[in-house]
């Protein structure tokens, strides 16, 4: 189940899409990435890695843990 976004600064992030970029883990306009359940913020280090955050980078809501 995906979580509701906590704002819509989070909301807007989530649904960027890019003409540039198919894939939101190759964009740098994109921070947040759904995973499993929580939230994470993404490396732009070419792959598709994310560190996993407990509050939400713009309004700092506590955010759903992820479930592994
Ligand atoms: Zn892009
Ligand atoms: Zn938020």
């Amino acid at each position: 189940m995906i979580p509701t976004p906590c704002c819509q600064r989070m909301a807007d992030d989530l649904n960027r899409t890019c003409a540039l970029h198919d894939d939101r883990s190759d964009c740098p306009d994109s921070f947040v990435a759904e995973m499993n359940g929580g939230y994470g913020l993404m490396i732009h280090d070419g792959g598709s890695s994310a560190v996993k955050i407990g509050f939400c980078p713009w309004c700092g809501a506590s955010l759903p843990s992820m479930v592994c």
